[in-house]
């Protein structure tokens, strides 16, 4: 076949389909025949009434006009996943097809996330056995964000976790059972949420009495031990002995060690046991881990993902300043790009890989992203005044809110994947925490004073982030323009709770236990001091 034939041949196959009639930038028309628009699924009154109480915006108020309408130019050539992603593109475009912004019904959401804690679990989630600190975790951080004192839970969480604790160290996901790196982050999680909840407003004494209850029992010196045994030559780490590679491993170690308050000697070991240091190469590792697409995969090779993307960029932010952190270990440009083709257009929602669907939990693993690219490329609130560039926002906080909003809420509480797909607590708490990165702005800060052993901390870069409910505008290239926008959710109503843009836990529950860990070595230091004496 000669290459004009061969030429002629895929343009026959590849017809590009350019619509008929253009479609205005405000045009929302895909309707089928007769349908009815939907109205805002909170609106249950007077069809004239918007959903609101106070203040309401319109749907699609604010969002960028690719968001308004299918793509103009479709590929003619037809896939199973093209198709797929057309008809979904279909469907949500016929969920947001709304006058107005529904609210987030926190009542219900809060009802579906309550009902496992205070009813327990059916029968059907036996398979999930070896997931009780993550169900723990993912209904006590989404109350949490949804603004509810999940204080009272504090003594059934220890009650629930102590019998995980492995006699070897670690933590298992069921009773009995083996030591695994996911199991021991969420259960730290988890005790951090809670205790941070149960001792807010306390005197210090009592606050720190809620703090050992939580966490003196956890045997720190074996869980490092068994740390070491997942540490691999590499850089990297195996989720468990004999486990797989991956990210996640490495992220979760690191989370676990950051807020379990080990020290440089602690990390280091001892050589002459054959100990690895267990943050020698890791930056290199997980830096080896970023893809020809800009994205990050589980390990060396694999296919860019949003939560290991996610477990990649978090675990560098510990280990540095975003800005000196990202830019030394990932090429950001590739990154960004990678980044911004994660939000869809018209859907506004993340797709976690390249050809595939939005999926309602991408909202953290890919916002969450987004928090700390975004800290890396522009100034701190509190340098309002620096001369340093600002780039400004770099994704769709607007189309997002509008997809969370309208596509991931189900009809009877919970939170969801997207249209057709039940609620569930792990899309609760991710939905949510990526409703809390479209609704605030996190940056690093350096320039307040910490206690001396946060300071001297392998893991000092993780305590010194803030929350705005501003973002940065962008600085032209003639230095004119930056500051800062106000304004990220048009109703208070909707607010979700500050997350650390890290460990995923509320903002300042971090804080409070490094402040526990410092009262509590030092109580050891003195307690071993007077049985030298
Ligand atoms: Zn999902």
């Amino acid at each position: 076949m000669t290459y004009q034939r061969r030429v002629a041949n895929s343009k026959a196959k590849r017809k590009v389909a350019f619509p008929k009639v253009w479609p205005t930038m405000v045009q929302v028309e895909l309707l089928d025949e007769g349908e009815q628009p939907q109205r805002a699924t909170r609106d249950e009154g007077g069809a004239e009434e918007p959903p609101h109480h106070g203040f309401y915006q319109m749907a699609h108020e604010r969002v960028p006009a690719m968001h308004l309408n299918l793509p103009f130019i479709l590929d003619d050539l037809k896939t199973e996943t093209s198709q797929k992603q057309l008809s979904t593109a279909r469907n949500i475009m016929k969920s947001v097809n709304q006058q107005f912004l529904p609210s987030l019904d926190k009542a219900t959401h809060i009802e579906f996330l309550l009902s496992p804690l205070d009813e327990g679990l059916s029968g059907g989630f036996v398979g999930l056995d070896a997931s009780r600190p993550w169900l723990l975790y993912w209904c006590t951080n989404a109350l949490s964000l949804l603004g509810e004192d999940v204080g009272i839970y504090n003594d059934r969480v220890i009650s629930s976790l102590k019998p995980l604790q492995h006699p070897g160290g670690g933590f298992g996901g069921g009773n009995g059972q083996a030591p695994h790196v996911a199991a021991a982050y969420a259960s730290i999680l988890t005790l951090a949420i809670t205790s941070y909840h149960a001792s807010r407003g306390l005197p210090e004494n009592e606050r720190l009495a809620v703090y050992a209850d939580s966490f003196a029992w956890i045997d720190r010196g074996k869980l490092l031990q068994w740390i070491r045994k997942i540490k691999l030559p590499s850089g990297g780490f195996k989720v468990n002995e004999g486990g797989e590679e991956d990210v996640r491993a490495g992220y979760c170690a690191l989370v676990v060690l950051a807020l379990l308050g080990y020290d440089d000697e602690d990390l280091r070991g001892d050589p002459s046991l054959g100990d690895l240091p267990l943050l020698g190469g890791v930056a290199e590792y997980f830096k080896s881990c970023q893809t020809w697409e800009g994205g990050v995969g589980a390990k060396p090779h694999a296919e860019a993902h949003g939560g290991y993307a996610f477990c990649v960029l978090a675990a560098l932010c510990l280990l540095g300043d975003p800005e000196e952190a990202l830019s030394k270990n990932l090429d950001l440009n590739r990154l960004v790009s990678w980044l911004s083709a994660r939000q869809y257009a018209p859907e506004g929602g993340f797709s976690g890989r390249t050809n595939k669907l939005v999926d309602g939990c991408y909202s953290t693993w890919v916002g969450g992203c987004w928090s700390l690219v975004e800290a890396a490329a522009n100034a701190a609130e509190s340098r309002k005044m620096s001369t340093r560039i600002n780039v400004g926002d770099l994704w769709s906080r607007k189309a997002l809110i509008r997809y969370i909003l309208t596509c991931c809420q189900g009809p009877n509480g919970g939170l969801r994947d997207k249209p057709g797909m039940r609620p569930d607590y792990y899309h609760s708490n991710y939905v949510l925490l990526g409703l809390s990165a479209a609704q605030h702005y996190y940056y690093y800060d350096d320039s307040f004073a910490q206690s001396p052993v946060i300071t001297k901390s392998p893991f000092r870069h993780g305590y010194r982030w803030k929350s705005s409910k501003n973002v940065p505008k962008p600085t032209g290239n003639d230095g004119a323009g930056g500051g800062w926008l106000e304004g990220l959710v048009s109703d208070e109503g909707d607010r979700v709770g500050v997350q650390h843009p890290l460990f995923n836990i509320p903002l300042g529950a971090e804080t409070q236990l490094q402040s526990w860990w410092e009262w509590y070595n030092d109580v050891g230091d003195v307690d071993s001091t007077s049985s030298e004496i």
